[in-house]
């Protein structure tokens, strides 16, 4: 219950139940009225652009590679065309770092705009997926009464495109999914040959295709209330300084119907009920912000609607923070704002030096396991070692890889190190041959510069074992 608010919540019976939960305990299915207004023409927009790039990121190619491709399977990522080896691992980490600090920050600012504006779930859920039942089944009147009516041909008719359509959309999403995991090409690859020589991707296909028309055609909300950790966040991201959809109810109690020729001594709500309505996760937002609430933003259409309709203000529900509401005071910068604030433009310069300092070759050298040394002849000792070598680009690189610091020698075994082929990981085993003269103890620390075309790439350091 919102602290300064003018009217008693505290018996309010919305406490006691959830409101997709029935007194018997059963789900309650939620069928919101058809939104429309200002905002939803926003939302509809920001949604398109972001379906579009979902949508059309596994074809967007630059210089022939894919702009993304997040193939966990063989532990090669692009983003934004840039190749990421396992290697890398450390960026991921502290990417992720960054981006936890940034939601944070944001919704501490803003509520939680990310849900309602750019969230698959709730994009492909109230931009597609819904708007496909109002286009089959009408408005929530009609859906319910459709739901409580006998099996006719006309429900079964409905019924069956509309599922039949749920299921198409859940596959085509499965399957850009997994053109994001294996690449576009390998994606017509393994359409051009079939399911009976690809079972095992045509069974993850088809069971991430259940899981999709299972959440967009029955799970729906509860996804929001009780899956997504961030929604259950909320409690201690939010403070009363945060930018929320919010009812005014400075403004809007107490509220009262609106009768024709009288005064009007209440508030500027006329208890019509659309908010509630309209609401997807049929909560009513004149209780406050709750954890339910996922910015959809259709509440303060209708709102506005009515508003409009009744010749009052427009902004009864809007975008405001508590404090806005309760003491019409403006935006603070608040001490815990600055705290992640520093904290967010630290990692960001750290992970920004990380990429920008990235080397393009990444090279390890290990002594040979379960081998020591071996004497040559009189005067020289040699060792036993394996590199490793990343090519993170997408171009072959020739590498020369020189001792430092000893007059000794690199004898290669079988292959030379010479050009690393572009975007894989090559190998090669030496020798390390020195002459005994430069040894002084049993483990002395040796180190390689691995160059390209006279450029240094790496030092690399390692030990060498030997008796003087
Ligand atoms: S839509 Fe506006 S006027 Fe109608 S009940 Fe909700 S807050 Fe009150
Ligand atoms: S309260 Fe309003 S913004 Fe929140 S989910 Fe319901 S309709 Fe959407």
């Amino acid at each position: 219950m919102p602290e300064n608010a003018p009217y008693n919540l505290d018996n309010a019976s919305f406490r006691d139940s959830v409101a997709t939960i029935g007194d018997d305990g059963k789900r309650n299915w939620i069928y919101p009225k058809k939104p429309s207004g200002r905002y939803h023409t926003y939302r509809l927009i920001a949604s398109i652009v972001f379906l579009s790039f979902l949508f059309t990121g596994p074809f967007l190619q630059i210089d022939g590679h894919p702009m993304f491709l997040f193939n966990i399977l063989e532990r090669k990522f692009i983003i934004f065309g840039f190749p990421f080896w396992p290697q890398d691992f450390f960026l991921f980490v502290l990417a992720m770092l960054t981006f936890f600090v940034f939601i944070i920050l944001f919704t501490a600012i803003f509520g939680r705009l990310w849900c309602g504006w750019a969230c698959p779930q709730t994009i492909f859920m109230e931009m597609v997926f819904r708007k496909i039942e109002y286009w089959i089944e009408g408005d929530a009147g009609s859906q319910k009464k459709l739901n409580n009516q006998n099996w006719t041909s006309e429900k079964i008719a409905k019924k069956a495109s509309k599922h039949f359509l749920f299921f198409l959309i859940s596959f085509i999403i499965s399957n850009t999914f997994l053109a994001y995991i294996i690449g576009v090409e390998r994606l017509w690859q393994l359409m051009e040959h079939g399911p009976a020589r690809h079972s095992g991707t045509f069974i993850a296909l088809v069971l991430f295709t259940s899981v999709f028309y299972g959440v967009f055609s029955r799970f729906r909300e509860q996804v929001c209330l009780v899956v997504c950790p961030y929604g259950r966040l909320q409690g201690v991201l939010l403070d009363r300084n945060s930018v929320v959809i919010a009812y005014d109810y400075t403004r809007g109690e107490q509220r009262g119907k609106i009768t024709k020729n009288s005064v009007r001594k209440e508030g500027d709500c006329i208890d019509c009920s659309l908010c509630v309505q309209v609401c997807p996760t049929g909560i009513d937002i004149r209780n406050g912000t709750q954890l339910e609430c996922v910015n959809c933003t259709a509440c303060i259409d209708a709102c506005d609607h009515v508003m409009d309709k009744v010749g009052f203000e427009k902004g009864l529900i809007r975008y405001a923070s508590e404090n806005e509401i309760a003491n019409k005071s403006k935006f603070k910068f608040t001490g815990r704002i600055a705290g992640y604030s520093l904290v967010l433009a630290v990692l960001f310069t750290v992970l920004a030096s990380f990429v920008a300092f990235r080397s393009d070759v990444e090279a390890t050298i290990l002594r040979t396991p379960g081998q020591l040394y071996q004497l040559i002849g009189e005067d020289s000792i040699s060792n036993l070692y394996n590199i490793q070598l990343v090519n993170k680009t997408f171009k072959d690189i020739p590498v020369t890889l020189v001792l430092n610091g000893f007059k000794g020698k690199i004898r290669y075994v079988g292959n030379e190190l010479s050009d690393l082929k572009r975007d894989s990981v090559s190998s090669a085993v030496f020798f390390l041959v020195l002459p005994r003269n430069e040894i002084d103890q049993s483990k002395t620390k040796v180190s390689f510069t691995l160059s390209s075309e006279g450029k240094p790439l790496q030092n690399i350091e390692t030990y060498f074992m030997g008796v003087k």
